[in-house]
């Protein structure tokens, strides 16, 4: 099947060519035809699959021929859980309908809204926004979503997952009733398949990627390693070279900052994206990324949600995830629309129970790499307390100010084990050597101690015991 057997306008043809796609993804193929006759869809699809063409080249379609004047309402309103989501939709709206006189704006939080509103007061047709931004500026009567007549509930399970689901529930009840929906979703929970039976009205569902066929076409790996291992085995993994853009996973947002210090002190260039970014750390790293400044991209699971990157030579699980539908997320990050890539899992003694259930969810055991400098010696549980990541001060400290304390079993490895290899000259300075004193003679030393005198004279007793007689003791 090719674009052309779709029906589409010449000019979204004319686009879509540009973007040297040339056959349509299965979603793509399934879900443009009832789209563009009206009808409401459920779509189990997860990034990757192509799935924004599969709703914004229909929606173009419809718009077209009915474009809204200056002010006129909006006409199509797509919600997504993430900032990094809405603008790579928006952008995506801006370049299938490169050639179609329609208006496509964004909206998120954590900027200003000014630059927002005045972009909405020039006059929209698609807006594609964040829920809590589009509830506060319809809250301020700056949009009026009574005239959608096509609205696009993205990622659906993320939007439960991130907490949003209240917001998601507010902006449904601004929509008018008569409306065209489309639900996306990479699984489906109970809470939103109740939602999808109550606002999709007979909708087509189109299930294209069963999870298990996406995760088929990624090669995975898997290193059973310590914990305290990870980064070395990261920088072990690096040194293959043909891995060029590499997106790190890890579980927390100081977790990922860790690893970018790691990285950075052996010589490899990284950088962090999480929620404790402000919105211009975050598009500096992902530009950075894209444009190959640095090969490693380190990221925790809500931020990269938006991450599009067409050529991720590999992703890596520093930590496995709890949720095993979170390994499936993650690793569709690699091999997208049909290419190649690499799924590379480290899991330590703790991570067990979650692998266990990763497999059970992939209907498959992930191929081990036994061969590698880090294997698990560790075959114990980490004591609760020690599991927790400290603080970032006083993580801080404990690099600086005290020498790190190993387990017995991490300094033998790292004995016996061979250095990694860093890519280029470590940045730290070369340590001086020691300067060369002539040797001097030591002055007599007075002891000063804070213990009271010890009188008597030092004895062994008859049970045994050595101590001191005081002198008029009675024996
Ligand atoms: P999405 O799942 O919408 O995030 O799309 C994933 C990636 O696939 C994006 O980089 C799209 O540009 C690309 N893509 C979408 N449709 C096609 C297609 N039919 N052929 C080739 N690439 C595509």
């Amino acid at each position: 099947m090719t674009f052309h057997d779709l029906n589409l306008l010449p000019q979204l043809l004319q686009a879509v060519d540009e973007l040297g796609y040339t056959a349509p993804s299965p979603i793509q193929a399934e879900a443009i035809p009832p789209v563009l006759e009206g009808r409401d869809l459920i779509g189990c699809a997860q990034t990757g699959t192509g799935k924004t063409a599969a709703f914004a080249i229909p929606l173009l379609q419809r718009l077209n021929g009915r474009v809204s004047r200056r002010h006129t309402p909006i006409r199509v309103l797509v919600l997504t859980p993430t900032r990094e989501l809405a603008l790579q939709i928006k952008e995506s709206f801006d370049q299938y309908g490169k050639y179609l006189p329609i208006r496509n704006t964004v909206i998120f939080g954590g900027v200003g809204q000014t630059p927002q509103v005045e972009a909405l007061q020039k006059g929209v047709d698609v807006l594609v926004a964040t829920p809590g931004r589009l509830n506060d500026l319809c809250s301020q009567g700056h949009i009026d979503l009574r005239s959608i007549e096509a609205f696009v509930l993205d990622e659906a399970d993320r939007m439960l997952d991130m907490g949003f689901i209240h917001d998601v529930r507010k902006v449904i009840a601004r929509l008018p009733v008569q409306r065209q929906t489309l639900l996306f979703s990479a699984t489906m929970p109970q809470e939103i398949a109740e939602l999808s039976q109550k606002i999709l009205r007979d909708p087509v569902r189109v299930e294209v990627t069963p999870q298990s066929s996406t995760v088929d076409a990624i090669e995975q790996r898997l290193y059973k390693v310590d914990k305290g291992n990870k980064k070395l085995l990261l920088q072990h993994v690096l040194q293959d070279r043909s891995l060029d853009s590499v997106l790190v996973f890890t579980n927390t947002k100081h977790g990922a900052d860790r690893v970018v210090k790691e990285l950075e002190r052996s010589g490899i260039a990284a950088m962090a994206i999480h929620g404790n970014k402000g919105q211009t750390a975050r598009i500096r790293a992902l530009d950075s990324f894209k444009s190959g400044a640095i090969r490693v991209l380190v990221a925790t699971d809500i931020a990269a949600r938006g991450i599009d990157v067409s050529e991720l030579a590999a992703v890596v699980n520093y930590e496995l995830p709890n949720v095993p539908e979170t390994y499936v997320h993650r690793i569709g990050r690699t091999g997208r629309a049909g290419r190649g890539g690499v799924a590379i899992s480290f899991c330590n003694f703790d991570e067990l129970a979650y692998l266990k259930d990763i497999e059970k969810l992939i209907r498959k055991k992930i191929p081990t790499v036994e061969d590698h400098p880090w294997p698990m010696e560790i075959l114990e549980a980490t004591p609760k307390k020690q599991r927790e990541p400290r603080p970032p001060r006083a993580e801080r400290l404990a690099r600086t100010e005290r020498p790190q304390r190993q387990k017995p079993a991490e300094r033998r490895m790292e004995r016996t084990a061979p250095a990694p290899q860093p890519e280029r000259p470590s940045p730290r300075p070369a340590e001086k050597p020691a300067l060369q004193f002539p040797p001097v003679q030591a002055p007599p030393v007075r002891r000063i101690s804070s213990e009271p005198p010890r009188v008597g004279r030092l004895v062994a007793f008859a049970d045994g015991r050595r101590g001191r007689k005081r002198p008029g003791a009675k024996k």
